[in-house]
Parts: structure tokens; C-alpha cells; sequence
């Protein structure tokens, strides 16, 4: 295994939406399209990540497996020799050079991350700790591999760097024993990541669809009832202009339900509009969307229930026994440097 790495993780917290699969599942997919065969792809579920935010324990464990469901159901090839799906706590060394590395991070940069500060906020004595330097998990999570490239959304671009602080610190002190990944102008530029697409909320257009929004009617989620999501197309907020058009200022509740019909029914977005260009009837145009959800819905559905369990845990052991010795090789190093195993010749 000497190909360049690229690591990805999926968290399984909540159901994902329209918005997730557009925006993160279908680019995974085709990042795997276009990257298997010159490199490795590491698709982990960052399941010790899920206690830094309210999880359901009982369904963890279940949703980790439908995360990966989910992937498969729109695309992803399990079989492919380059693609590794793992599980986080499976591979224990994560967890132990967490240990390691918490000794070589400081209060003081951990105490600036910006999304720990905005998630914390004013209450930073009663969060979790996890919460606190999980960003030191996440440099594990990607020093173990050795991964040079590690697509995540600019929301992860300041915890990226923290992973390249510390691994030049540990190699400052002790000699070449990490990868350093790219800096993140490199890797964006490299994986060319459309990070602008957002789908809107159905209720309030001018806010994106979020997976752990309350307002179940704002989003549509990839296992809905197809008839229910219907029904939240067509009650979908709109506008009173009186006549469609693409236009993300004036018609906010039109446009995204254009490009939510054009990019679920695969067609060019100037071709739906052409299609819809200053026609009146705001029914009509629903139902049109509507019908696109519920093809999509159907047909994915039918993908994600004809997956097994069984096809899911075999790929994921065989990942888990074939990267637990990677991950093990690197984690040795370490603890050969400062000193916890005795050095090799
Ligand atoms: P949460 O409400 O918990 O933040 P979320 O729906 O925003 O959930 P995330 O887990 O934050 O989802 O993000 C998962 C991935 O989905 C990210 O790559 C993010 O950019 C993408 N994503 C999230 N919402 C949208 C959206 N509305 N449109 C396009 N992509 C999205
Ligand atoms: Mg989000």
C-alpha cells in the first residue's frame, strides 16, 4: 500500500438529508470515481467523534452501518481495492495516539479554535473535554495513515492545520516519524472541491437544509416516506412574485426548488429553467419537483433496502484487518520516540 492517501469521515449522527447527499455523498462518490486506482481512499466512520455533540447511544452503533448504507445505496464501490471503509474505535490505535499526541498540543492553541469556541460558547467550563480537543483525535485519526489529502469543508480547514502543527512539532522533536498533509490550499486546489453548493430549507429559503434542524418539514431526509416528501415539496415556501424565475434574490423558495429538480433528475440547470421560465403556476412547478423527489426517494430507497448488513460488515472487517497494522506501524513509531517502546535498529 504506497499509494498517496485520501481520508474522509462521515460522523452518523443524524439522518442525512437531500442537502447531505447533493453536497457530501454524491462528491464523495465521484472524488472516488475519479481518484481509485492512483490513490488510496480511506472512508472512516469517526464514531469516538460522536459523543462531542448529543447522540442517541442506542442508535450509534445501528446508524454508523446506514451511514455507510447510505454511500453505497447512492454509488460508492465497496469492492474497489483502493477504498477502505473503517470504523474509528475498531482500530484502536486512534485512541491511543490521541494519548500521545494531547502531551504536544497546547491549552492555549486548542482554547482558539474557532469552532470550539462557537460550540462551547459562553458555557466553556461545563463542555465536554471531547469536545474540547477532539481536533487532537482528528489528527490521529489522520497521521496514522500518513494521509496527504483530507477533503473537509472550510467549517475543519483550521483543525486540518492543527494536525500539520502538531505532526511538525513531533518530527522537530524527534526525527521524520509523521506524514505532514498538505496545506489546505494545496489539497483544495488538488481535489478541486465545489465546497459553494448548498441546498436551501424548504420553510426558510434563505437558510440551508440542515440534517438536525427541528422543523422537520424544512428538510427532506433520504429515508422519508416518499408520499410525506411530497407533501413537503408542495407546502414548500415560496414567493407571491406571481411568475417563475432563477433568481436566488428575489425568488429564494422558486430557484432552490429549480436546482433541486435539476440536480435530482440529472438534467442541466439552464435547461429546467428554460423549461420553467416565466410559467405561473407554482402548482404545476411543485408537483413537477415533488415527482423528482419522490423518483429519487423510491429509487434510492430501494438501493439502501437491498444492502445488507452482512455485505457492509464484511467490507468493513476486511478494511479494519487490513489498516489496523498500518495504523499500528505509525502508532509504534511514536511510541518508540518518546520512549514508551524500545527502539529498532
Ligand atoms: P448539522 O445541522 O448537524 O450541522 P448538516 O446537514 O449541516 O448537519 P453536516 O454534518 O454539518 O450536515 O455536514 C455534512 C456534509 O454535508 C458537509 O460536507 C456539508 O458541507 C454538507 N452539507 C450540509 N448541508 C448541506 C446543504 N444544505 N447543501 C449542500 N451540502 C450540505
Ligand atoms: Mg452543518
Amino acid at each position: 500500500m504506497t499509494k498517496p492517501v485520501i481520508l474522509t469521515g462521515i460522523r452518523s449522527n443524524e439522518e442525512p438529508t437531500i442537502g447531505n447527499y447533493l453536497g457530501a455523498i454524491a462528491p464523495m462518490i465521484d472524488m472516488q470515481r475519479k481518484f481509485a486506482g492512483d490513490y488510496q481512499i480511506n472512508m472512516f466512520v469517526p464514531d469516538l467523534h460522536s459523543f462531542t455533540t448529543p447522540v442517541d447511544y442506542n442508535a450509534l452503533y445501528r446508524n454508523s452501518l446506514n451511514n455507510l448504507k447510505y454511500f453505497v445505496a447512492a454509488g460508492l464501490d465497496i469492492d474497489n481495492p483502493d477504498t477502505y471503509i473503517y470504523r474509528q474505535s475498531y482500530i484502536p490505535a486512534h485512541s491511543e495516539l490521541t494519548w500521545i499526541l494531547d502531551c504536544f498540543t497546547y491549552v492555549g492553541e486548542m482554547s482558539r479554535m474557532t469552532q470550539f469556541k462557537e460550540k462551547a460558547g459562553e458555557n466553556s467550563e461545563s463542555v465536554s473535554v471531547g469536545l474540547f480537543n477532539y481536533p487532537v483525535l482528528m489528527a490521529a485519526d489522520i497521521l496514522l495513515y500518513g494521509a496527504k489529502y483530507v477533503p473537509v469543508g472550510d467549517d475543519q480547514f483550521q483543525h486540518l492545520e492543527i494536525a500539520r502543527d502538531i505532526a511538525i512539532r513531533f518530527n522537530n522533536k524527534f526525527g521524520d516519524i509523521f506524514v505532514v498533509p498538505e496545506p489546505t490550499k494545496v489539497q483544495t486546489d488538488f481535489l478541486k472541491r465545489d465546497s459553494g453548493l448548498r441546498i436551501r430549507s424548504l420553510t426558510d429559503p434563505t437558510k440551508k437544509m440542515s440534517k438536525s434542524s427541528d422543523d422537520n418539514k424544512s428538510k427532506i431526509i433520504l429515508i422519508d416516506n416518499p408520499d410525506e416528501a411530497v407533501k413537503k415539496i408542495m407546502g414548500a415556501t415560496t414567493d407571491s412574485v406571481g411568475s417563475i424565475h432563477f433568481d436566488w434574490d428575489k425568488q429564494p423558495g422558486i430557484t432552490s426548488l429549480l436546482q433541486i429538480l435539476a440536480l435530482l433528475s440529472g438534467r442541466d440547470q439552464t435547461e429546467v429553467n428554460s423549461e420553467w421560465e416565466n410559467k405561473e403556476n407554482y402548482g404545476d412547478f411543485k408537483k413537477a419537483v415533488a415527482e423528482s423527489v419522490r423518483n429519487f426517494l423510491v429509487d434510492f430507497q430501494s438501493k439502501f433496502k437491498s444492502i445488507t448488513d452482512e455485505q457492509i460488515l464484511a467490507k468493513l472487517e476486511q478494511s479494519e484487518r487490513d489498516l489496523a497494522p498500518i495504523a499500528n506501524v505509525t502508532l509504534l513509531k511514536a511510541q518508540q520516540a518518546v520512549g514508551l517502546r524500545p527502539k529498532g535498529d
